[in-house]
């Protein structure tokens, strides 16, 4: 599926109250985009980690007939060691407790709708354990009376075949973290979106290296100045869509309908 398809009838923000309350009779999961608006390097748009999220979200809902909300386009504060950290211009980001909260109020909302099962897709590395808070209080206010709700909250890398990387990457994977703005982001962005990837700023190929620790107030050391953590010279379209394709295929299996 590429991107001239019509996402429309899966976007939550689209349908009307009546349509919405229909669809969601029968829609067996309800999907919540979350990224950030942090940098991602000089050739990446910074809402990167929220569009991809919620590419990948309508994907998944086309092929299951579930709905997506709006992406959360805010996450919790950058890392240097994941995202290159707070010290770039552009990087707009949560405390901790207003991501938990604003997650928490959204679920809340979702299970008085009557949503039964929702899927958290994450595509920030570092909000993932404030949304399993979120998660966490929401469902603790569930009284005995109400229906029993799932939440589920996955990154949505986790989905992607180790196959399928050991194809994309020419040599080990240097992990998730330092993947930030690098080949896999870029690849995904090429194939989805790429009238906002700018081929000309590429920097050049280099590895982070980091200690094992964080160190606050963070200063940027190690971190190189692209923002970009890892070698993305041999991006492109075609890796993008073999990413992107085969991880909403897993998905899809994970979340289909019982
Ligand atoms: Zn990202």
């Amino acid at each position: 599926m590429n991107t001239a398809a019509d996402f429309t009838k899966y976007k939550m923000s689209h349908l009307s109250w009546t349509q919405y309350r229909e669809r969601l009779k029968i829609a067996p999961l309800v999907i919540l985009p979350v990224g950030a608006l942090e940098q991602h390097g000089p050739h990446l748009p910074m809402a990167c980690d929220a569009l991809l999220a919620e590419a990948i979200a309508l994907r998944l809902a086309a092929n299951i007939n579930g709905l997506v909300m709006p992406p959360l386009s805010y996450g919790y504060k950058s890392q240097e060691r994941s995202g290159g950290g707070q010290c770039f211009p552009g990087t707009t980001s949560l405390d901790g407790i207003t991501l938990i909260h604003t997650l928490r109020d959204i679920l809340r909302e979702l299970f008085r709708h009557g949503a039964m099962h929702i899927l958290v897709l994450n595509g920030h590395v570092e909000n993932q354990w404030f949304l399993t808070e979120g998660i966490d209080l929401a469902l603790r206010e569930i009284t005995q009376s109400q229906p029993v709700n799932r939440v589920s909250r996955c990154e949505y890398w986790n989905y992607t075949p180790q196959n399928v990387l050991e194809r994309i990457f020419d040599g080990p994977f240097p992990g998730v973290d330092l993947e930030h703005a690098a080949l896999i982001e870029t690849s995904m962005m090429l194939a989805l979106y790429p009238h906002l990837v700018d081929t000309s700023a590429f920097p050049e190929d280099m590895l982070a290296d980091f200690p094992a620790h964080d160190t606050y107030p963070q200063k940027g050391d190690g971190v190189p100045v692209s923002g970009v953590l890892a070698p993305l010279s041999s991006a492109s379209a075609d890796k993008g869509w073999l990413l992107i394709n085969s991880t909403v295929e897993c998905l899809a299996a994970a979340f289909k309908p019982e």
